[in-house]
């Protein structure tokens, strides 16, 4: 096969990881900064430009799209589906994860656990808003936040009120979340190809995080998960549309609840933390499923 992997940063970890595991298993993998791509899409046959060239020589892409890029990057990706190539996540799925509330109301729509969520726009609902989540302590998130960024924890009815007041009045989208105290700062991220989860592990937050992100000093380490767990996982990826997904749960008292689904997980804190080769993973999924027009979503919105 002939891969292209689309992502900005040709010494990223992941990137390298998936390059140097499709030419392991003697394919050819190109890195494509979809930032330079520019496509044309007046002609009956649509096309992606890039550096002088057109690229019409890919059987499969596999999109490493930034958060702060989805715009153009998932634009770019349709294209490539429109000319039949093969994308390991769609670009209507990428879209769909790239959206916290549009993701949550997803998977509540397929009955998976998630953590009680509200959400509204004025803040004259904010004092209902909060007593809906089950009032403090609570979580409130901003809906275009990664990275742990734009995620509090309100320990009291007034701080939340005033969290939630601060954020909207800059006019960023948030949401106000039940806090599950019981997941001791911790979380479980689900590594998932198609329908299986190929890696699990637990991550940390540092002393007196309640977040437990990588990015903020947390730490992870691999771990077991319970059959309901694995089942979750999957079905979230599913639900999404996505072949490859990372999932984070919370570990609550009634269960697994789904907390994020990450269309473009890092490969680096999982196989680090496992020692599972996750890129070798994608790459044999690869090989069985990247089938020409194998698009479930071409040319949708
Ligand atoms: P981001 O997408 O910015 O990483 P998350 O929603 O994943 O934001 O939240 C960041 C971290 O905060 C999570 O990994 C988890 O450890 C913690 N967290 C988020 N929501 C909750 C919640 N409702 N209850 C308990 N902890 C939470």
């Amino acid at each position: 096969m002939k891969i292209g992997i689309l992502s900005r940063g040709p010494k990223l970890y992941s990137t390298k990881r998936l390059v140097e595991a499709a030419k392991k298993r003697g394919h050819e993998a190109e890195v494509v900064d979809y930032l330079k791509c520019y496509v044309n899409i007046t002609s009956h046959k649509p096309s992606v430009h890039y550096k002088d060239r057109i690229l019409n020589e890919f059987d499969a892409v596999v999109p490493r799209i930034g958060a702060s890029r989805t715009f153009y990057g998932t634009a770019i990706l349709r294209q490539f589906e429109m000319m039949g190539v093969y994308a390991l996540n769609e670009s209507v799925a990428i879209s769909r994860s790239r959206d916290k509330l549009r993701s949550l109301q997803l998977l509540s729509k397929k009955g998976i656990g998630l953590p009680v969520t509200g959400f509204a726009h004025s803040t004259k609902h904010t004092d209902d808003l909060i007593k809906l989540v089950g009032g403090a302590p609570l979580v409130v998130k901003l809906l275009e936040g990664t990275q742990g960024k734009g995620v509090v924890l309100a320990e009291t009815h007034q701080a939340a009120e005033s969290v939630i007041g601060a954020f909207m009045e800059l006019d960023a989208h948030v949401l106000a979340q039940e806090f599950i105290e019981e997941a001791g700062g911790a979380d479980i991220r689900c590594f998932v190809i198609n329908d299986k989860v190929v890696a699990s592990m637990i991550r940390q937050g540092k002393e007196g995080e309640f977040r437990s992100n990588l990015h903020r000093g947390g730490s992870a380490k691999v771990m077991k998960i319970s059959p309901e767990e694995r089942s979750t996982a999957v079905r979230s990826a599913k639900a999404m549309g996505l072949n490859l997904a990372g999932v984070d749960l919370l570990r609550s008292k009634h269960g697994p609840l789904v907390m994020e689904v990450n269309s473009s997980p890092g490969l680096e804190g999982i196989e680090v933390a496992t020692g599972i080769d996750v890129a070798d993973k994608i790459i044999q999924f690869m090989e069985k499923d990247a089938k020409p027009w194998n698009t479930k979503t071409v040319g949708r919105g």
